[in-house]
């Protein structure tokens, strides 16, 4: 991964796009050596399934479905599943367009992200 991609003093936008354009430009360099699909054939050896069932394709499907939830989530006001007080997540907030919602967090941690990692969010309460 580049310095980009490693370095958690942006905002969490840049970077969470970032991270998965370096996912996908892998994930299209390995599929221009070896195309999808991959097959773990008759292994046993669960890391080859494993390997299989990440296969470029597989890569590409899920950064695409991941910036499609950025897209409705980030960098837009939006109302959104918001921790309460106590900690749960059974309240909706307001999020401005600068604010990164839960969701927006969630998944910049699958990709990395430790910056922050989901405190409280005391948003405008919505219902
Ligand atoms: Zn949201």
């Amino acid at each position: 991964m580049n310095n980009e991609t490693t370095s958690q003093d942006g905002n969490v936008f840049s970077w969470l796009d970032t991270a998965i354009s370096a996912r996908e430009d892998v994930a299209r360099a390995a599929n221009a050596i070896n195309p999808s699909p991959w097959t773990a054939g008759s292994a046993e050896d669960t890391s080859v399934t494993h390997i299989a069932l990440n296969d470029p394709e597989s890569i590409l499907r899920r950064c695409a479905a991941d910036r499609k939830l950025l897209e409705l989530h980030g960098v837009r006001g939006h109302g959104c599943p918001a921790y309460d007080y106590d900690g749960d997540l059974n309240e909706f907030a307001r999020f401005y367009n600068h604010e990164a919602c839960p969701v927006v967090q969630h998944l910049a941690e699958g990709y990395g992200w430790t910056a922050g990692q989901t405190p409280p969010i005391e948003g405008d309460q919505v219902t």
